[in-house]
């Protein structure tokens, strides 16, 4: 059983040798004290940036840091291979909170859903636009945001997995919509596939204020935040009046051990904006109402998704640092089998 183990706490960039791909014995069994436990084959692992700040030694926050000499774990799309749960059964597909290795037995089967495969939707659209990422979209932008038609809105990480559904619902809910990402690629995609109306590439338009001031002339009402740090700055100095800001993550701080404070958080008090932190996890009982509405919109072809796929777990290092640098365009998945 192939595995992918944290060796150590990092501090700064992760780098290659921060895992290790080390294989153990593999016995195809659940343990015998176990009940109601179910062993998986993992066949799609979820990169997420919320994995980074689990790898600092001082990490307290809603989820516990990884363990040294562990695997790591995260969101994934598994196979039943043996159950003793009678909710799962042998051949389920379902949708996991799972190590990063080829197998892994689900104590209890706890936080296991079957997926409905009458849907014919690719299963790795579970970890991305009817997974976590969709979901967080979906909380940000409706329940935090409440977009009005006619209003701009600006979404920075704007191609990544997240941000490429807020912009793609956001023009559904007929608002102006202004993205940044990190390459031409990324630019082109925005404007070319996911509907954006405008993009700039914030790794050569590097005076974020004077580009956020060119592609939204008329200010800033609504900002889906993933980046935070110069960016939020920014934001901040070009928000309108009364505007609403979702702080959905800061991709750009989790390589640091301190967040860096705007110099410019005032304007909160100034341009009476509302900044909201949030966190998809805290509004779970919408999902119904997302995966129907979502699934609707997949299926009218209102929306598309773009998935960045690595083969084999032996590439599932290469996947999460590539993530953390960007390389990734769309949703970064480790696909580590096929059935
Ligand atoms: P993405 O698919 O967008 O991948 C991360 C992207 O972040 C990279 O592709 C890169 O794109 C960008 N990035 C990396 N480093 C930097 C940097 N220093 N400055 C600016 N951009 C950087 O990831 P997700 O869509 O999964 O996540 C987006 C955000 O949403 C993250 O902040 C994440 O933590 C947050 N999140 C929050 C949740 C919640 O419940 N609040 C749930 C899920 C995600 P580029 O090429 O553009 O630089």
């Amino acid at each position: 059983n192939k595995q992918v183990i944290f060796k150590n706490y990092v501090v700064g960039k992760v780098k290659e040798s921060d895992l290790e791909i080390r294989t153990s014995q593999l016995r195809l069994e659940l343990p015998e004290d176990g009940t109601n436990d179910v062993l998986v084959k993992n066949l799609y692992l979820s990169a997420d940036p919320y994995m980074r700040p689990r790898m600092k030694e001082d990490y307290t926050s809603y989820i516990p840091p990884f363990t040294p000499g562990k695997p790591i774990d995260g969101y994934g799309v598994s196979k039943v291979v043996l159950s003793k749960n009678p909710a799962f059964k042998e051949g389920d597909y379902v949708t996991s909170f799972t190590r990063w290795e080829e197998y892994s037995v689900i104590p209890g089967g706890n936080g296991l859903k079957v997926i409905d495969t009458s849907e014919s939707v690719p299963l790795s659209y579970y970890l991305g636009c009817l997974g976590m990422p969709g979901f967080t979209a979906y909380v940000g932008l409706y329940e935090i945001l409440k977009p009005k038609q006619g209003e701009t809105i600006y979404v920075s990480a704007a191609s990544g997995a997240v941000g490429q559904l807020v912009g793609q619902l956001a023009k559904l809910a007929g608002l102006y919509v202004v993205g940044s990402a990190g390459s031409q690629q990324k630019i082109d995609l925005l404007k070319e596939k996911l509907g954006y109306d405008a993009a700039f590439n914030y790794k050569q338009e590097t005076d974020y204020n004077a580009a956020l001031k060119k592609y939204c002339p008329q200010g800033i009402d609504l900002c889906f935040e993933n980046v935070g740090g110069k960016m939020l700055e920014a934001v901040l100095d070009n928000m309108k009046t009364y505007g609403r800001i979702a702080i959905c993550g800061m991709v750009s701080q989790y390589d640091k051990d301190e967040t860096a404070g705007a110099s410019n958080l005032s304007k909160i008090v100034t341009s009476r904006l509302t900044v909201q932190g949030f966190l998809q996890s805290d509004y779970l009982h919408l999902q119904p109402q997302f995966i129907e509405k979502m699934m609707t919109y997949l299926k009218e072809r209102k929306i598309v998704y773009v998935e960045d796929l690595d083969e084999g777990l032996e590439s599932a290092v290469g996947a999460f640092i590539k993530l953390l640098k960007g390389g990734n365009v769309g949703k970064q998945i480790v696909r580590v089998a096929i059935n």
